[in-house]
């Protein structure tokens, strides 16, 4: 099925693709819950600073934090109610974070937002709006989208790419979004071209998801493009296929240098969730406030797709889901190849977060590690051409500091060389501590 397929040529994993479990859901809202903690850390850049107090009152879309100066994203209320508390809470990435406390006020009616008409507005206008909505790319570090959006004049970017491939096992999240909100997604992209001033997109998708693809060329073909030349580009299905540099290698065939970004070979890749908050952000005047996530594995009594409050806590959500499973071993934010496990359920959904897998003993390897036995098969598995059995022993050796010789900085941490990997050694750990160690002694 895959021969001939557009693919990236160096590395890469076929880890099982367990999607299977909620790929055919469509999408169901949670309820409001009791409580939100917006995190002020969402996003990469400085945190933003709370512009409300305790005891406020705020609305569903208000913006209640912001970052003054330099790069950052603001944050809004998910629910309409009284600021409860403004301190710290669970985050599943830095383990605690400051947050702002909604108490739900549970009689306020739903926020309606009513659509316009964008095709007048300058590029200015188009990006200021993105910037109101607090939009980040929700599909991966939460880079804010108003300076992703912004190359430097020398970039010469003629290329967008919609990023459909979601090649982490699991995650099924931007398959619903493109099966439910095709349209809005590919007014999205046309938004995004304008802003951009050029025509070409591609939208890149695994060939594993079949409807997806039709279901976007359909609404490409119905769609009004106003000279816009957008593509759909079925995609092998191979890990990291939604890596940008991988994914800008499959489409078109150009290779971001090492430490390079996208725009240096005239790219800009938006996920395809984040093309729908913007044209959420333009046409609906929306900000990021809720999103929907994949909830999987064997632990979760009954997996989904949801529509979720940014802020909801992962325990309110087993509860609407009736519940873990007896076998659960491990809950992990994000896939199972590049997620975070996280050590309690208090922790909020936040913009960045993709899918929460509740997984068994039997869907994880808890096999203790042994030594390097120099099989070489991560350095074929990287898609990055590093050496990761180095940087391993390297930290072992008490020598991590000096791993940047094996492109320790490179690494994105998609995990293929942990993953074939026969010895069971953590490399991404090893390159984590690495990165942090290597960065220090600089
Ligand atoms: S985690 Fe890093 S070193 Fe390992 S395969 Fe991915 S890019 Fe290469
Ligand atoms: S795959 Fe594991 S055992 Fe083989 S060379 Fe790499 S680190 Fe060593």
């Amino acid at each position: 099925m895959n021969k001939g397929l557009l693919t990236f040529p160096k590395g890469g994993v076929h880890p099982p693709e367990s999607k299977e479990l909620t790929e055919h859901l469509p999408v169901e809202a949670v309820p409001v819950p009791s409580q939100v903690d917006i995190l002020l850390t969402q996003h990469f850049g400085a945190p933003c600073e709370p512009v409300v107090k305790k005891k406020d009152q705020v609305a569903e879309g208000d913006r209640i934090g912001d970052v003054e100066a330099g790069l950052g994203a603001s944050v809004h209320a998910s629910v309409s109610g009284k600021v409860k508390n403004i301190g710290f809470a669970a985050h599943p990435i830095t383990v605690r974070a400051p947050c702002i406390t909604i108490e739900t006020d549970t009689e306020a009616p739903p926020r309606k937002f009513e659509p316009c008409e964008w095709s007048s507005l300058s590029k200015e206008g188009l990006l200021a709006k993105i910037k109101k909505a607090g939009i980040v790319g929700i599909g991966g570090a939460g880079f804010p989208t108003h300076v992703k959006l912004s190359p430097p004049p020398e970039a010469k970017v003629d290329t967008l790419i919609i990023n459909g491939a979601e090649c982490e096992p699991y995650l099924t999240t931007d398959h619903r979004l493109m099966l439910e909100h095709a349209e809005e997604i590919i007014e999205g992209a046309k938004i995004i071209l304008t802003i951009l001033g050029i025509k070409q997109a591609h939208i890149g998708i695994e060939v594993n998801k079949a409807d997806a693809i039709e279901a976007m060329m359909e609404a490409v073909s119905k769609a009004s493009l106003n000279g816009f030349d957008v593509k759909v580009a079925p995609l092998k299905v191979k890990y990291p296929q939604g890596s940008e540099k991988q994914l800008i290698q499959s489409i078109t065939g150009r290779k971001v240098p090492g430490f390079g970004l996208p725009f240096d070979v005239g790219v800009i890749v938006q996920n395809a969730g984040t093309t729908k908050a913007i044209y959420d952000a333009v046409v609906l005047d929306k900000p990021l406030y809720e999103k929907v996530i994949t909830v999987s594995g064997k632990g979760i009594k009954r997996p989904a797709n949801l529509l979720v409050r940014i802020g909801t806590r992962v325990s309110d959500i087993v509860s609407f889901l009736g519940g873990i499973n007896e076998d659960l071993a491990k809950v992990v934010l994000g896939g199972p190849m590049m997620g975070f496990a996280v050590p309690s359920l208090d922790v909020p959904v936040i913009k960045t977060t993709s899918g929460i897998l509740f997984l068994t003993q039997d869907e994880i390897d808890t096999s203790p590690h042994g030594q390097c036995i120099r099989c070489g098969w991560c350095l074929e598995a990287c898609p990055m051409g590093l050496s990761p059995n180095e940087i391993g022993i390297y930290v072992e050796g008490g020598q991590a500091e000096n791993t940047a010789q094996f492109g320790v900085f490179e690494c994105f941490e998609c995990g293929c060389c942990a993953y074939v990997c026969p010895a069971k050694r953590p490399l991404v750990q090893f390159i984590r501590l690495a990165k942090m160690k290597a960065k220090k002694s600089m």
